[in-house]
């Protein structure tokens, strides 16, 4: 495989932001356990490391959505934690999850009925969550087909198979607080877990809040909270706060490399289509990041507007013209002093003007979970830590998986 430094850009992952954000979680949390949400390569940051460093930081639980994302943080060592994993279909290695102590959501009859299965054939009790759907209207028990799987569930446990250790759900509307379904889904989670806890379920974990909730809804937190978003840095709910209200650094920084930097004349067009035209003699720099890196193509600029925003010799500028796929297209002014080979921030952690993975949220009219999750598979991720003396923006020199 290429070496880091061979790839013209990279995601500079702060584990310390990450470290420290959990802690910044937790304090938002005190009476709760924190499971850091680590699904989707950890929202794109790199699975391993970022739950390493959730886990320094004080998150006790680690949650996937895939079950092959949990076999495979335990495949890399990661066996001081508990870790539950939600979204599977029929035929999903459940025995493997079983065998590895991965607790399992089970959210619909026939998936209790394979986790019993997995159970029976690894010989060894399965940790059940039963997820209900509170109100999200996606993955869930409805609160009818509670009792019934309640029941067999807890006949299974009778059996020594499983043990129902949680009642979960999530919410529709976190990330607007005040929203009257955010109470509706709060008291069909108390009656639904007020069911579990009478029909005589020993239950260790009842757990509702993610990131939104986390920060926003103390009341919801029950016995442990679900971030996810947040433990990378990013506000869960700008239109409230940006991420330093909270107390939350973002950890990722997106840089890359001009590739080319050259002189072009007044009227001359600017990427595919030339929505873009330079007004005046200019100087152009390519950037060679495009979609195919995660770059939203929504972020193209036009004729009217600037694109994306980059920082690039202290100066604050947006995209000219499209994205492509494998590069951008910067208008770095007439006097323009850069060269091929300077560095150029598409997404930091704010300070000192450095745009964040939410500014390019808002120009490609979306939300950061999409911007930090569709970094491109082959951005190396790198990792210094700011905390233990490492620079934040530093040239990289480990590898993916350095935080092991
Ligand atoms: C993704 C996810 C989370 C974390 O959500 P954030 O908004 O990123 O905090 C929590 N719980 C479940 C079930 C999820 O799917």
């Amino acid at each position: 495989m290429a070496g880091v430094n061979d790839f013209p850009a990279r995601a500079v992952v702060d584990l310390g932001a990450v470290r420290g954000n959990v802690r910044a979680l937790a304090a938002h949390a005190p009476s709760a356990q924190v499971m850091a949400v680590v699904k989707a390569d950890a929202y794109g940051h790199g699975l391993v490391p970022a739950a390493l460093a959730a886990l320094e930081g004080g998150a006790t639980w680690l949650g996937t959505a895939q079950v092959p994302e949990a076999l495979h943080l335990r495949r890399a060592g990661v066996t001081g934690a508990r870790i539950l994993t939600w979204l599977y279909a029929p035929g999903a290695p459940l025995r493997e999850a079983v065998e590895a102590d991965v607790d399992l959501s089970v959210a619909s009859r026939w998936a209790l009925d394979e986790v019993v299965a997995a159970a029976r054939t690894a010989g060894r009790t399965a940790r059940v969550h039963l997820k209900v759907d509170t109100g999200l209207g996606r993955n869930g028990l409805m609160p009818g087909d509670l009792p019934d799987v309640l029941t067999a569930a807890l006949a299974a446990e009778a059996e020594g198979l499983v043990r129902v250790v949680g009642v979960w759900s999530h919410l529709a509307f976190a990330d607007d607080p005040g929203h009257p379904v955010v109470l509706q889904q709060a008291a069909v989670f108390a009656e639904a877990v007020a069911l579990v806890e009478a029909a005589g379920a020993r239950l260790e974990v009842r757990h509702l809040a993610n990131s939104a909730a986390t920060l926003t809804a103390p009341a919801l937190h029950w016995d442990l909270v679900r971030p996810g978003i947040a433990v990378y840095g990013l506000s869960p709910v700008p239109q409230v706060g940006s991420h330093d209200r909270f107390g939350l650094v973002p950890a990722m920084t997106l840089e890359a490399q001009l590739a080319t930097v050259k002189h072009v004349p007044a009227g001359s067009g600017v990427s595919y289509g030339h929505e873009y035209v330079v007004p005046h003699d200019t100087v152009l720099g390519v950037v060679p990041l495009g979609y195919a890196d995660g770059l939203p193509r929504h972020a193209s600029g036009s004729r009217d507007r600037w694109g994306g925003p980059v920082q690039v010799g202290g100066r604050r500028l947006g995209v000219a013209g499209r994205v492509c796929m494998d590069q951008v297209v910067l208008d770095l002014g007439p006097g323009a002093q850069e060269a091929a080979g300077d560095r150029v921030v598409l997404w930091g952690d704010g300070r000192d003007g450095a745009p964040t993975a939410q500014d390019w949220a808002e120009v490609a009219g979306t939300i950061s979970y999409e911007v930090v999750t569709r970094l491109g598979a082959r951005v190396p991720r790198t990792y210094v830590d700011t905390e233990r003396g490492e620079p934040a923006v530093a040239a990289p020199t480990t590898s993916t998986g350095g935080a092991a």
